[in-house]
C-alpha cells in the first residue's frame, strides 16, 4: 500500500474545503454510525477471536461509546464549530475579537488493541467532526479487528477522506515518515517516544494517550464493600487489559485482612473463570508469558493459575508486595493486583508521588479531608472518589494523561479540540483610531501609554 499516495490524496481533498462544511461531516458521521450498526455481528466475532472478549464487553466498552460520541456530534456540531465571540480590548477599540475553530488538516490517529475500536474509531470521530481528514492505522496485535475496522471504513468511505491502514510496525514506521497536521496516538509511553520524535521533525502536534501504573489507595475510612465490588470489576473488565484499570492497591495496614477477603468474595461471586464467556483471555503469548512470570507463588493470596494454551490468567492477588517485587517494575496490564500497605495517608500519597505521574489514581475513603489531599497533593491523569474507571464515561470530563501518562486530552469537546486549531481574529473598524502607536514617538504619546496599558 502507497500511504503517501493516500494522504497526498487527502491533502487535495482537505485543499477542496469539502471537510469544512458541517453539513458534510454530519453525513459521513452519520454513514459512520450506519456503517457500525450494520457490520456490529462483524464487528463482535473479530474482537471474540482475537482475545475471547465478549458481546457484552464489546457493546458496552467499545461500540456504545463510539456511537455515543458520533451522537454528541450530530447533536452539538453546529454550536462548537460556531465562531466564539470575545472580549476586545481597550487598545484594539474599535473592533471586534473571535476565535474560529479550524480543522488541522491531515489526521493520523494510531490505535491500541485493548480497546481496539473504542480507542481507534472515537479519536477518528473527533478528527472526523472537527473537519479533518484520516488515517487511522489500528493496532496489528488485535489483527481480525484491525482487518475488520480496515473492511467496513474502506468499503464505504473514499480514501481520500477517510482510510484505514493495515499493516504492523514496519508500515506504522513507513506512515510516520509523512508529514501530518496532527497525531493521536494511544499505546505505551516507550512507543508514544517513538511517535513524538516522527512527529516533531515535521512539527506536528500530537495527543499521546499513554499508560502507566494506576494506584488505588484504600483508606480505614472507606465503604469496604463498596470499593472492593468497584475494584473488582475495573481490575478484572478485559482481564486487566485496560489503560485506566487500578494496578495497584495501596490499603491501610489496619484495615488490610478484611479488605483482602472482601476482594476475594466479589472475584468469586463474579465469576471469573476459566470457561467464563465474560472474562477476558490475554491478547497474545508474549504477554501471557510476561504476566504468568509476574505472579510469584509465594505471595499468591488469591488465584494464580494460568493455561497457556488459552491464555487464560485468573485473577489473582498478591499480597505482602512491596516496591522491589517485579510485579511493580512495570504497568501489569493483566489480571494481577498487587496490595501494598500504608500507616498513614500521607505515606501513601508520597509512595504515589516518587514514581511516574500515573494515567489515572483512585481514593476510596469516607473523609473529606483526604479527598483534598488526594486531589491536590498528587499529579495524575484523571481518575475517580469512591469508584474507578467510570471517569472516563463523562464526555463533560478532559480524559487524558500528564507527564509519562500522556500529553493532550479527548472526549466530548475536548476531542473536538484536539483535532482543532483556535484561530484568534481581530476585525478593527477604520475609523476613530487616536495617533498615539505611530511615529513620531514623544514623551507625551508615551505617558498617554502608560496611563492606558
Ligand atoms: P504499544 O505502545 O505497544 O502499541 C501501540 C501502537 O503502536 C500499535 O498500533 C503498534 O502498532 C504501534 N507500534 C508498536 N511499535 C511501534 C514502533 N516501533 N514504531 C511505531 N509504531 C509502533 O501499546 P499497546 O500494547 O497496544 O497498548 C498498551 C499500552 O497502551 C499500555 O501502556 C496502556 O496503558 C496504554 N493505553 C493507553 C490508553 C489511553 O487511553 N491512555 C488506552 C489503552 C492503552
Amino acid at each position: 500500500m502507497n500511504f503517501q499516495e493516500i494522504l497526498v490524496s487527502q491533502r487535495e481533498f482537505f485543499g477542496s474545503q469539502k471537510t469544512k462544511s458541517v453539513s458534510f461531516r454530519k453525513i459521513y458521521l452519520e454513514k459512520l454510525k450506519k456503517t457500525i450498526l450494520q457490520n456490529e455481528e462483524l464487528l463482535y466475532e473479530a474482537i471474540y477471536s482475537d482475545f475471547g472478549k465478549s458481546k457484552f464487553d464489546t457493546y458496552t466498552t467499545e461500540i456504545s461509546f463510539v456511537l455515543k460520541d458520533i451522537d454528541y456530534f450530530l447533536k452539538n456540531l453546529k454550536s462548537l464549530t460556531k465562531p466564539k465571540k470575545v472580549r476586545t480590548n481597550l487598545a484594539n477599540q474599535f473592533g471586534s475579537s473571535k476565535i474560529y475553530p479550524e480543522p488541522l488538516g491531515n489526521a493520523l490517529v494510531i490505535g491500541a488493541w485493548n480497546y481496539p475500536y473504542q480507542l481507534s474509531l472515537s479519536p477518528v470521530v473527533a478528527a472526523l467532526a472537527a473537519g479533518n481528514t484520516c488515517i487511522l492505522k489500528p493496532s496489528e496485535i488485535a489483527a481480525n479487528t484491525m482487518r475488520a475496522m480496515a473492511k467496513i471504513i474502506n468499503e464505504n468511505f473514499p480514501k481520500e477522506y477517510l482510510f484505514v491502514a493495515e499493516g504492523g510496525v514496519e508500515e506504522t514506521t513507513e506512515i510516520l515518515k509523512l508529514k501530518f497536521d496532527k497525531i493521536f496516538f494511544t499505546g505505551s509511553p516507550k512507543i508514544g517516544k517513538i511517535i513524538y520524535e516522527a512527529a516533531a521533525k515535521h512539527l506536528t502536534p500530537v495527543t499521546l494517550e499513554l499508560g502507566g501504573k494506576s494506584p488505588a489507595i484504600v483508606t480505614s475510612t472507606a465503604n469496604f464493600d463498596v470499593a472492593a465490588k468497584r475494584i473488582v470489576w475495573g481490575k478484572y473488565l478485559n482481564a486487566g487489559q485496560t489503560c485506566v484499570a487500578p494496578d495497584y492497591i495501596l490499603v491501610d495496614a489496619k484495615v488490610k485482612d478484611s479488605f483482602l477477603d472482601s476482594l476475594k468474595m466479589y472475584i468469586e461471586k463474579f465469576r471469573y473463570e476459566a470457561d467464563s464467556e465474560h472474562y477476558t483471555k490475554i491478547i497474545n503469548d508474549r504477554n501471557y508469558v510476561r504476566l504468568a512470570r509476574m505472579i510469584d507463588p509465594e505471595k499468591v493470596f488469591f488465584g494464580g493459575k494460568t493455561d497457556a494454551a488459552t491464555r487464560f490468567i485468573q485473577p489473582t492477588i498478591l499480597k505482602d508486595v512491596t516496591w522491589n517485587d517485579a510485579v511493580m517494575q512495570e504497568e501489569i496490564f493483566g489480571p494481577i493486583l498487587p496490595v501494598l500497605t500504608f500507616d498513614n495517608f500521607n505515606e501513601a500519597l508520597h509512595q504515589i508521588s516518587e514514581h511516574e505521574k500515573p494515567l489515572s489514581a483512585y481514593l476510596f475513603t469516607g473523609n473529606s479531608e483526604e479527598k483534598e489531599h488526594f486531589i491536590s497533593k498528587i499529579s495524575f491523569g484523571g481518575g475517580c472518589i469512591n469508584d474507578v474507571v467510570m471517569h472516563l464515561s463523562n464526555d463533560y470530563l478532559p480524559f487524558g494523561g500528564v507527564g509519562n501518562s500522556g500529553i493532550g486530552n479527548y472526549h466530548g469537546k475536548y476531542g473536538f479540540e484536539a483535532f482543532s486549531h483556535r484561530k484568534s481574529i481581530l476585525d478593527r473598524a477604520t475609523w476613530g483610531e487616536p495617533d498615539l502607536k505611530y511615529p513620531p514617538y514623544t514623551e507625551k504619546k508615551l505617558s498617554w501609554i502608560k496611563k492606558l496599558m
